[in-house]
């Protein structure tokens, strides 16, 4: 079907939602079958040979991932892995599940996959997180959503950009933990300018009624599930419309940016 065809709204809500997932998937599916067409056989960031289809090998991908436990809250180190370290323990934040911090080398794969489309490396850092998740889920620090939902790109950045790398990495997770993706619970209506660059307070204007939550979203415990929580301006946003119907929110990424401060030198 022509895109051109697929991207005629009607004005009503429900008929936009419906032809915006639509052309999502599809587009989606064939990024899927492109991804398996193209991995190389080199793992990304050595570049030594490796097995077909693995994108980074496993000392490389070792050496990225948080190499100590690290609060669910701010992203610090802590000593023993618990929810939340000293500082965010009274305010409990919103809990970010990510295998790896941005600034400790992940950084350039993640944002490789949103900005060159290089794909390669998403199935082995999207394990990393499942495995994170687990661990997690073991220590009973975070409890298991029922369902995954994804920063929704506004249709005109989706066509831009050809797919959503939130989704890619929600359908793999999707996959490995059998729990649903529900791709239509979320709808970008307003097409805002990129977040990087903004002040904090200018980030929660440009996304001031960015979302909408579908009316009928029916499950008590989600994760929205983004590429990298850096801010985590956008999660919040997204986080306060489901809590107002209480429903609980947890945020997975592949990567999150600590709280500026927080770094080591
Ligand atoms: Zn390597
Ligand atoms: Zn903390």
């Amino acid at each position: 079907m022509p895109l051109n065809k697929q991207w005629k709204f009607t004005p009503s809500l429900p008929r936009r939602i419906l032809s915006v997932t639509d052309l999502g998937s599809q587009i989606h599916r064939a990024v899927l079958q492109l991804i398996d067409a193209s991995l190389p056989n080199r793992c990304l960031m050595c570049h030594q040979g490796i097995e077909l289809g693995s994108g980074i090998c496993p000392s490389c991908l070792n050496a990225v991932l948080y190499q100590t436990p690290s609060c669910l809250g701010c992203g610090r180190s802590l000593v023993v892995q618990t929810a939340y370290c000293g500082a965010c323990m009274k305010q409990q934040p919103l809990k970010v599940v990510a295998p790896a911090s941005y600034h400790h080398g992940i950084g350039e794969q993640v944002a490789a996959i949103k900005y060159q489309a290089q794909l390669a490396g998403l199935e082995a850092m999207t394990a990393a997180l499942v495995r994170r998740v687990l661990a997690l889920e073991q220590l009973h620090l975070i409890q298991r959503p029922q369902a995954l939902v994804i920063v929704p790109l506004h249709p005109n950045r989706l066509r831009q950009r050809g797919f959503n790398q939130a989704w890619l990495i929600a359908e793999s997770l999707s996959r490995q933990l059998d729990i649903p993706l529900i791709e239509d619970a979320l709808v970008r209506i307003v097409d805002t300018r990129p977040q990087e660059g903004l002040t904090g307070k200018q980030r929660r204007r440009n996304l001031a009624d960015a979302f909408r939550l579908k009316a009928d979203f029916g499950y008590q415990r989600v994760a929205i599930v983004d590429d990298v929580v850096t801010t985590g301006t956008t999660a919040q946003t997204i986080a306060k419309l489901f809590e107002v119907d209480y429903i609980q929110v947890q945020v997975w990424c592949l990567a999150r940016a600590e709280a500026p401060g927080l770094l080591e030198p």
